[in-house]
Formats: C-alpha cells, structure tokens, sequence
C-alpha cells in the first residue's frame, strides 16, 4: 500500500444536519473503512493558510465532503491549496436515498443519519482505493 494518504476534509456544516453527516463520514472513513488510508484536516486551519498543511495536502489526494451546494470545503480547497481530487455531497445520498430522512437533531444524530452517512462513506471508501492506486 502506498504510503500516501488521502485526506478527507468535510464542510463545517455547524447547525446543519447535512453538515453533521459531512463530519460523520469523516469520522467512520478514518476510523473505520479507510483507516490507514486517510486523515482528517481542519478546514480553517487551511482557509487560513498554514504553511504545512497547504504542502502536506498538495503532495496528497483531498476528497472534500459537502453540505450544501455552498461547498465551503471544495471552494475554500481549490482557493487554498488549489486543487481537489474528488468532491462528494451529502445531500446527494439523501436523494439516493428517499426511505432515510434524515432526523433534526445534530447532537446526538439520529438512525437514519448514521445509516445515510455510512452509506456514502462506503462510496467515498471505494474512491479512496482508486485515488491511492494513482499514486
Ligand atoms: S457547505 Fe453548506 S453546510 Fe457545509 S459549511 Fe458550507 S454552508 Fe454550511
């Protein structure tokens, strides 16, 4: 396995459902399904500009995880560090998938949340594989 990493940087999404599920996924991808492929990075830490977390993602993969169609992370990534080599919505799962609306509440988020949020980290897994097979 290639020694690179692929970064997953969700959206803040704070007050938002579908900013929890961003920040879910993150946590299921590097704990669980892509553990040892993947690592998280703080976002305004990189709209801020820190010397070394611009290099480390320019020399690895970035999958940004999105909210809204704001896409904070993927306009704050392509801004910052100017690139981003996978893009996922996590409103799009909720269309995918009409039977699991998500529930109101962020803390602690309901069943049909997690259940929405590891079915695109399942997804977002695969492409991990394909952007590290690229390396
Ligand atoms: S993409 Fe949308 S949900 Fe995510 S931080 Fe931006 S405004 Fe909030």
């Amino acid at each position: 396995m290639s020694e690179k990493k692929v970064y997953i940087i969700p959206c803040s999404g704070i007050g938002k459902v579908f900013g929890s599920i961003s920040r879910e996924i993150a946590y299921i991808l590097v704990n669980d399904l892509a553990k040892d492929k993947t690592a998280l990075e703080c976002l305004p830490l990189i709209v801020k500009g820190k010397k070394e977390v611009i290099e480390t993602l320019k020399e690895n993969k970035i999958i940004a995880i999105d909210g809204c169609p704001l896409k904070c992370s993927y306009n704050d990534l392509i801004e910052a560090v100017g690139k981003v080599d996978a893009q996922f919505m996590t409103t799009d799962i909720v269309k995918e998938n009409r039977d699991l609306k998500p529930e109101p509440s962020i803390i602690p988020i309901g069943d049909k949340t997690k259940k929405l949020s590891r079915k695109l980290a399942q997804k977002i897994a695969l492409k991990v594989d394909d952007l590290l097979e690229e390396n």
